[in-house]
């Protein structure tokens, strides 16, 4: 049987909808192209489509991040593979990459790099640059290899399982990291997407800032005279994470906003 594409999106948005999805419409297109491929959007849907669309509508009703159920995010100028492996890129983030290109470097380390988003559109962005990301998740740099070949810079990257700095070796211009900043009794009033995340991605279990201790701590042991260390935020701590940098000795620390207005990033230079 051949059925409409138009009343079948609708059918989806409905069902999202009451889900509680807070993007029914963008949700329904995204796994619609899941199934449709490269077929024109008009094209009528066969049985086995129906099928395939009815089980993706039904992890979406789960609310499982859309990223997880199409593979991929964009972000900055790529599509990113995702998997529950690793923190779901956010626009939030592109703030960090924005502050990180206003300044030179030619060497660049991602602590916590999960996908490799940050260090990724940092590398692709600078021709010449050279980058290395972290994580403590081996798992997590599998995707992240995997999306240095999508970006096509993976001569230019290297990786490295890390507990922050601890298995770090070398000198950087730029150390970045957007590391887990939510604070655990946060967690449970969070959106429902957030638990089909690596919840080491997204909280310390304490505070939301022991990430921040450990690396305003020993940022300038690895950073070039005048590099500079840049770290995303949660919008409530910029006061606290500017407090960390200025007692490890950073200068002209710096607070800048996202497209929404709020706290997103703190930047700090280690003096020459
Ligand atoms: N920005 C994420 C969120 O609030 C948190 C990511 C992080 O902890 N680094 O959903």
């Amino acid at each position: 049987m051949s059925h409409d594409p138009d009343a079948t999106l609708r059918d989806m948005r409905r069902k999202l909808e009451l889900a509680g999805s807070p993007s029914p419409a963008r949700d329904a297109s995204a796994l619609m192209d899941v199934v449709q491929g490269d077929a024109p959007p008009w094209t009528p849907l066969d049985d086995t489509q129906i099928a395939r669309l009815n089980q993706l509508v039904q992890r979406r009703v789960q609310r499982e991040p859309i990223s997880h159920i199409t593979g991929k995010r964009a972000f900055w100028m790529h599509e990113f593979a995702v998997t529950a492996d690793v923190l779901d890129p956010r626009p939030d983030t592109e703030t960090l990459i924005e502050t990180a290109l206003t300044g030179p470097f030619t060497s660049v380390l991602d602590l916590g790099t999960g996908s490799g988003c940050i260090v990724l559109s940092l590398l692709h962005e600078r021709p010449q640059a050279r980058g290395l990301g972290t994580d403590l998740s081996d798992a997590a740099l599998t995707v992240a290899r995997k999306n240095a070949g999508i970006v096509g810079v993976t001569e230019r990257v290297s990786w490295q399982r890390s507990d922050w700095f601890s298995d770090v070796t070398g000198i950087f211009d730029l150390i970045v990291s957007n590391p887990p900043y939510i604070a655990l009794d946060e967690m449970s009033s969070l959106a429902p997407e957030l638990s089909h995340e690596p919840q080491m991605a997204l909280t310390d279990g304490a505070d939301g800032l022991s990430a921040y201790r450990t690396i305003a701590r020993d940022a300038p042991r690895f950073l070039a005279p005048n590099g500079r260390l840049l770290v995303e935020i949660g919008p409530s701590q910029a006061a606290a994470v500017s407090g960390l940098f200025e007692r490890n000795g950073l200068q002209e620390i710096a607070i800048h906003r996202d497209l929404d207005g709020r706290d997103r990033v703190v930047s700090g230079i280690k003096s020459p």
